[in-house]
């Protein structure tokens, strides 16, 4: 059973099915409610590497994109094209749902999970409330299933459940969540759109992004169509209250750029940016998405990571006798580990290090030089950026040139580069000592959480 449809959940309930699985899939909303349903920035080699067509026709939108990216005084970093492809992600989360029903899933909406069961350590059944058409007289279900999928996003709700996952997945701190909000308007004043353009040395059907607007880890993407029809403003800050939120970034922009016109769709949210939990499995159960936090911490991207990982699921417990076996699900723990853990740790430790910065050292940032293209496009390609041979020496005399930065950032960008190797380390087998073990040396590299 997978509960939750958004795009890791679906993708993981398809995946499960190919699998010859027999897979129900739960969501408590409805179909043209649950998941992501704003525009997000892909890479189809993720969707790749998942199994999965990358986003085509309507679900498809910009791709190649130049993007400029400013600082938050409007100074310009790079000009990039950016790797990642538009992806309408209502578009997509119908696809998958479709996909995942023509493989033999039964989808069932308007899920509510009234209790769980454990039995000697174990998830072995839940009580759901199903509601199909609104508010009327709810049906109940108790269903038990050998492997149990936590897809519901950031507040996991089997994890909590686990006595296996639970002190291990606390529920994520408000310093590592980013409030985002992606919203689209019609242009009123086209001549308008074209200043703004032009103050940021770009033109119609590029990107402008400025970072550090609001907090050292912000970001503000304004994209701007080619025929000045439509604008996209997309916006993220640390979410603890001591910067704005998603939606009063955007809201802040539309009040000071009067060209922007009606509102035509969008949503918000907020998204863990921590690095996965060591363990996202246990008896009977194995989490997936933004509920296992599988995110590219640096700018809070799930949807790729969450698809792959649904297919590193389905490889790892299909043709098993038992698919929730602690032992089957831990190897899928173990691959994802071993894949991704070191890079998101190290783009967690890059993304505290923009907080640290905070707004003025992000101005000194870019203005330094040091933010380079190869860094830049890396970091939207979910890498970890290696400078070439021929940028190293320049970068070095930037770093002599500003000593503050360096002594800020050099430590961090070792404590990176020696994480981007500790994945491997992960415990293949189920040894909850030696992932303690494992676990304590990722926190001293990662060292303290910033304020
Ligand atoms: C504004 C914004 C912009 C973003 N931009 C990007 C981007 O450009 N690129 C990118 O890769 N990522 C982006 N992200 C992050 C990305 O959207 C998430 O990482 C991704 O959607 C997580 O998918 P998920 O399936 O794990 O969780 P969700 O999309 O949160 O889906 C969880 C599902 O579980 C259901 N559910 C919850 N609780 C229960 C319950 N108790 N019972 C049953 N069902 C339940 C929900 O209804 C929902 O359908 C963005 C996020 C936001 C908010």
């Amino acid at each position: 059973m997978v509960v939750g449809a958004g795009t890791a959940g679906a993708g993981a309930a398809l995946q499960l099915a190919r699998k010859g699985l027999r897979v129900i899939l739960l969501d408590r909303r409805g179909p043209e409610a649950g998941g992501a349903q704003w525009q997000n920035g892909v890479l189809d080699r993720h969707f790749e590497q998942a199994g999965i067509e990358p986003p085509a026709g309507d679900e498809r939108g910009g791709a190649n994109l130049l993007t400029h990216i400013v600082g938050p005084d409007g100074t310009r970093a790079v000009s990039i094209t950016s790797p990642t492809v538009g992806a309408d992600m209502a578009l997509l989360g119908r696809r998958l749902r479709r996909l995942a029903a023509e493989a033999g899933v039964e989808i069932v909406d308007h899920a509510e999970i009234r209790s769980v069961v454990v039995e000697r350590g174990r998830v072995t059944s839940v009580d759901v409330r199903v509601n199909p058409s609104g508010p009327g007289v709810p049906a109940q279900r108790i269903l038990r299933a050998a492997l149990f999928v936590d897809a519901s996003g950031r507040g996991g709700v089997l994890r909590r459940h686990s006595p296996a996952l639970d002190p291990w997945c606390a529920s994520v701190s408000r310093s590592e969540l980013c409030s985002a909000a992606d919203v689209h308007f019609e242009i009123s004043d086209p001549d308008g759109a074209r200043r703004f353009l032009a103050r940021h040395g770009a033109r119609p059907g590029e990107t402008v992004t400025a970072i550090g607007v609001s907090g050292g880890y912000s970001t503000r993407a304004v994209a701007i169509d080619a025929d000045l029809g439509r604008v996209g403003v997309l916006v993220g800050c640390v979410a603890n209250g001591r910067y704005s939120t998603g939606p009063k970034m955007v809201e802040d922009f539309v009040r000071s750029e009067p060209w922007v016109g009606p509102r035509l769709h969008g949503g918000f949210g907020v998204i863990p940016l921590r690095r996965p939990y060591a363990r996202f499995t246990a008896p009977g159960l194995a989490l997936v998405g933004d509920a296992a936090c599988q995110v590219f911490p640096a700018h809070g991207s799930g949807i790729g990571i969450g698809l792959i990982a649904g297919r590193m699921l389905a490889d790892a417990v299909g043709g098993t006798t038992d698919p929730g076996d602690e032992h089957v699900v831990w190897r899928y723990q173990a691959a994802f580990q071993h894949e991704f853990g070191g890079l998101l740790v190290a783009s967690d430790i890059f993304r505290r290090l923009g907080t640290e910065l905070g707004e003025e050292g992000v101005a000194a940032l870019v203005r330094s030089g040091l933010m380079t293209e190869t860094a830049t496009e890396g970091g939207l390609d979910q890498r970890w950026p290696e400078p070439p041979a021929s940028e190293v020496l320049a970068l070095a005399g930037r770093l002599v040139r500003a000593p503050s930065l360096a002594r800020r950032m050099l430590p961090r960008l070792a404590r990176g580069q020696v994480a981007i190797g500790v994945g491997s380390r992960h415990p293949d087998t189920v040894d909850v000592a030696a992932l303690e073990r494992w676990d304590r040396g990722v926190q001293r590299l990662l060292g303290p959480l910033p304020a």
